[in-house]
């Protein structure tokens, strides 16, 4: 099959891999300049996700690039003394594996393991597809005709919006927003990650073992979307200053970096939920389809695990586009419904509303982290907000 694959971050690579692998002819086009380098924002790998980097081959190569975060600091209106935290139990006790990594190091992992046999079109965009016929038209290269076109291109997606319309109408706000950028890496946070919390906003630095650099990442609570224009950037850095400034004095410093950094991001934490992800010859996968929500959702698992799927059950039902991506849908639905609720459950809780759910997460916070690793295991296990999920997706063995 000739199959077109648009974003070559996550989902992406990791379906044009096992495309390519089993066969099929595969073009990835990505609006970036290029390959994306080092930097972004860190994400979270499980155990399914890590299982399929393995049969990748890439799985030292990505524990080369593990963040180190174990332990987190945390201060909050009220505490005597900043809490200590171990990260490392606390997410161990939700699955069995994990690594964080940063997005652009992960992005380059993968796409540097498709080889030279998938072709990539860098700085070109879709500006028009037949979900009917496959043929697709391109902002810079001339018009082709694609057999399968699938949209990896993000929680914004092009092809989505091209093949089923605007975004609004899939998508749900959870109640924050969130904004990331680069600092000096100034604070010697040797695999920690330094917090600050309050009613209805949490602010928050780490870095990585071979960063330059580190990240402030804010998250804070709205009623509604934060009202901003999303090629306004100034504006953007405005909210952000009104939403923290006085939180802490060290927040304020990173607070003072907004005018020098480059990297800037700012976004509604939203969710997508679509009846179906297909719609004759484009699917879609990883946040395209079916983001949780950033940050709050384990979507880059998600992302992997949902491209390796539709890889699998593309090459598993010879090309019968329409029974595979059906069946890739079967198969990714219950893990797909169960991050958004997992979603929908940790904005609530990582940007409380009040004291005493800001009390509720220190306290929880603490308690997990001094928990033996097999009580806290079990806890997870049993708690009924599906911390396990990630754990409980079982992989198919296409090959
Ligand atoms: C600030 C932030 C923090 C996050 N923290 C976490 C975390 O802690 N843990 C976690 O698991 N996940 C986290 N995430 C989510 C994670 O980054 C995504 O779930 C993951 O990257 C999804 O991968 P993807 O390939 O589906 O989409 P993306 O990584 O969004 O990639 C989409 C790709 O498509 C490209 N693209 C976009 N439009 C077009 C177009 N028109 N034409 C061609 N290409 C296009 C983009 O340039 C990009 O390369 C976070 C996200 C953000 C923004």
């Amino acid at each position: 099959m000739r199959v077109l694959i648009s974003g070559a971050s996550i989902a992406g690579p990791t379906a044009a891999y096992w495309l390519c692998r089993a066969g099929h002819s595969v073009t990835v086009i990505e609006r970036a300049s290029g390959p994306r380098t080092t930097g972004g924002h860190a994400v979270d790998l499980f155990t399914p996700a890590l299982n399929i980097l393995d049969r990748m081959g890439v799985l030292s190569e990505v524990l080369a690039r593990d963040t180190g975060t174990t332990s987190g600091i945390f201060f909050a209106p009220g505490l005597k003394r900043p809490l200590k935290a171990d990260i490392e139990r606390f997410i161990h006790a939700i699955s069995e594996h994990h690594v964080e990594i940063m997005r652009d190091d992960l992005s380059a992992i993968l796409t540097a393991a498709t080889g030279n046999d998938v072709e990539y079109l860098f700085g070109d965009t879709i500006t028009a597809l037949s979900p009917d016929t496959g043929e697709v038209s391109f902002d810079h290269a001339p018009p082709r005709t694609f057999d399968a076109i699938i949209g990896a291109d993000g929680l914004h997606s092009n092809v989505r919006r091209l093949v089923f319309g605007a975004e609004e109408q899939f998508s749900s706000f959870l109640g924050a927003n969130l904004a990331v950028f680069s600092l000096p890496k100034v604070l010697g946070l040797d695999r920690r990650i330094l917090a600050y919390l309050d009613v209805g906003r949490l602010a928050a630095t780490y870095s990585a073992r071979h960063l330059s650099d580190a990240r402030a990442l804010f998250l804070f609570r709205t009623e509604s979307p934060a009202a901003y224009d999303r090629h306004d950037v100034p504006a953007q850095k405005n909210l952000l200053r009104a939403a923290f400034t006085g939180l802490d004095s060290q927040v304020d410093r990173w607070l003072e970096e907004l005018q020098n950094t480059e990297a800037f991001y700012f976004d509604a934490i939203t969710q997508l939920s679509l009846d179906t992800w297909s719609r004759g010859r484009v699917t879609l996968v990883g946040d395209a389809g079916y983001c949780p929500g950033a940050v709050v959702g384990g979507s880059t698992s998600l992302a992997i695990v949902g491209a390796y799927v539709l890889a699998g059950e593309l090459t598993q039902a010879s090309n019968d586009y329409i029974r595979a991506f059906a069946a890739a849908e079967r198969e990714m639905l219950a893990y797909v419904q169960g991050s958004r609720s997992l979603a929908r459950h940790t904005a609530r809780i990582l940007v409380p509303a009040n004291q005493a759910q800001v009390w509720a997460l220190v306290h929880g916070t603490r308690l997990i982290s001094r928990l033996p690793a097999p009580l806290a295991r079990a806890a997870a296990r049993f708690s009924n907000q599906g911390l396990r999920l990630a754990d409980s997706m079982k992989l198919k063995d296409y090959s």
